[in-house]
């Protein structure tokens, strides 16, 4: 069983309108080829903070990752250096605030938009700056990194539902278009990504409330999905809600890696949403 994963994180995307939206990833748990659950976002419902805790699930009050201005190098050990330290390839295609976390903060415009450098913490990182880059063409950016370098672990995080989120609401029409537009290229996507011997998770740092706002403790700006399509876990849909701090540990469990000494212990929520070795064998 192959332990490649690739992670994809829709920046601001709320758990109603993804289930609601998300056709092609909707339909893959509802024929049992994907889990889909919901997570409950740390606080506070941003984004830098959340790269921090999906990355390296400490929370902010440890971290020191507070704000979107928290501008400086996480102390922490993230998935990518996990990667790195076991002897695998790592890469993302990401906003420009994942390379100020773990490879060089402050970003340089002219010359960390790609970054190919094995001995960083991110060793194939492609950055963008804007947050109307299109999500067309960062999930391509992400994928022609999985061609050219064949990561064992690939990192994909868009902007665009967040930035339209922020411009019209978490409940406009605008909003679920760019959700929509998302799901397509999923769907372009992922059955590749599934041929070459991926695990592929899909899931948000945050949600948007209806005033197109995060930050707070709603259930609009905290729920978020999460979506598996691995053989090392249960398949279909369950209206239980798990807690994101355990993600980075989980994706430690799905790349078969040793986790970071202060990536937490997995609590039975999440460690019950992988197959027991019996259940493996049928
Ligand atoms: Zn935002």
């Amino acid at each position: 069983m192959s332990n490649k994963l690739i992670v994809v994180v829709l920046d601001g995307l709320r758990y109603d309108v993804a289930t609601e939206t998300l056709g092609y990833m909707e339909h893959l748990a509802e024929k049992g080829q994907a889990l889909r659950r919901a997570v409950l976002s740390e606080l506070p419902s941003l984004s830098r903070p959340l790269y921090e805790v999906l990355l390296t699930g400490t929370p902010s009050y440890i971290n020191g990752i507070n704000t979107n201005g928290s501008i400086r190098l996480s102390d922490h050990k993230s998935l990518f250096h996990m990667t790195k330290e076991a002897g695998l390839t790592n890469a993302t295609a990401s906003y420009y605030w994942v390379s100020e976390l773990y490879n060089r903060a402050p970003f340089h415009y002219l010359e960390d938009r790609i970054q190919l450098d094995t001995d960083k913490a991110i060793q194939n990182g492609m950055f963008y700056f804007e947050d109307t880059y299109p999500d067309s063409h960062l999930l391509i950016d992400g994928e022609t990194l999985r061609q050219e370098v064949q990561p064992d672990f690939l990192y994909i995080h868009s902007m665009n539902i967040d930035d339209i989120g922020h411009k019209h609401g978490g409940r406009s029409g605008e909003y679920r278009d760019s959700v929509l537009r998302v799901d397509n290229i999923l769907a372009e996507l992922i059955p590749s990504w599934l041929q070459a011997g991926y695990q592929v998770v899909v899931t948000a740092d945050h949600g948007m409330s209806e005033y197109g706002q995060h930050g707070g403790t709603t259930e609009e700006e905290r729920k978020v999905p999460l979506y598996i399509i691995s053989n090392k876990t249960r398949k279909g849909v369950q209206e239980v809600v798990l807690p994101q701090l355990p993600f980075a540990s989980f994706m430690c469990e799905l790349m078969q890696l040793n986790k970071a000494e202060t990536m937490p212990k997995l609590p039975a929520s999440w460690e019950e949403l992988l197959m027991t070795g019996e259940e493996e064998k049928e």
